[in-house]
């Protein structure tokens, strides 16, 4: 299959009609193998919009979806970035083309370790995971300029607005087990503003600060 052919067609069809403006994260998403984060057979599935499944009942998320939460942070290239639900890795790869470091937890380790080897084996060297309950953070890395929760959270996890750096951005799906809303919160002289996106669904974020289990 033509991938690349397909990322353009993704791009012109899903992105761009849809609103995703900015330069950087269009070509990001035109760069990214994604069909590389899914399994085989699905490989033909990879560009379509719509999440697919990974293991473990996880999924990967909608092209638009990791097109807009990215263009939501705001890269400019030089930050330090908190993803909470590495998953299959892709976010995390988007994340590694428009940022400088990316760090990223993963509650699940058979797929922390999957997501580590394909990062690899493409080549990324700005990609840290670690398997632990990301509603902790990483507080030995932080302050974060970014954070990102890719998964459905109850509330923002205090640790993680803790671990927010002066002028930094949070994001990420906010509200019950069915569906969600994008929230942006943003970290201006101490003070906490909150701007409220589109509207999404995600599988729980399951930890101490999120869901108690997955059900
Ligand atoms: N960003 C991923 C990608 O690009 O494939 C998609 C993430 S998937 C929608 C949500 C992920 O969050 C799942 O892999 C799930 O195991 C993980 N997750 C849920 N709760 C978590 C927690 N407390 N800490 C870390 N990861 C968590």
């Amino acid at each position: 299959m033509d991938f690349e052919a397909l990322r353009e067609f993704m791009v012109q069809t899903q992105l761009i009609p849809r609103g995703i403006h900015d330069k950087r994260v269009l070509d990001a998403m035109l760069k990214v193998p994604r069909h590389l984060f899914v399994d085989e057979p699905m490989q033909f599935k990879a560009y379509d919009d719509m999440a697919l499944s990974i293991d473990e009942n996880q999924t990967i998320s909608q092209p638009y979806m990791v097109a807009i939460m990215t263009e939501l942070l705001e890269l400019k290239g030089n930050e330090k970035v908190l993803e909470i639900g590495t998953g299959s890795g892709y976010q995390a790869a988007i994340l590694a083309e428009l940022a400088k470091e990316v760090f990223s937890v993963e509650r699940i380790a058979s797929l922390a370790g999957r997501a580590e080897e394909r990062l690899y084996a493409i080549g990324y060297k700005n990609i840290h995971i670690k398997v632990d309950d990301g509603t902790l953070g990483w507080p030995e890395e932080s302050p974060f300029d970014r954070i990102i929760i890719t998964a459905g959270a109850p509330k923002i996890p205090d640790p993680l607005t803790g671990q927010l750096s002066e002028n930094g951005i949070l994001l990420a799906p906010v509200g019950d087990r069915s569906s969600q809303q994008l929230m942006k919160m943003i970290k201006i002289k101490g003070t906490i503003t909150e701007e409220f996106h589109t509207l999404c669904v995600f599988v729980p974020l399951i930890g101490k600060h999120g869901w108690k289990t997955g059900e």
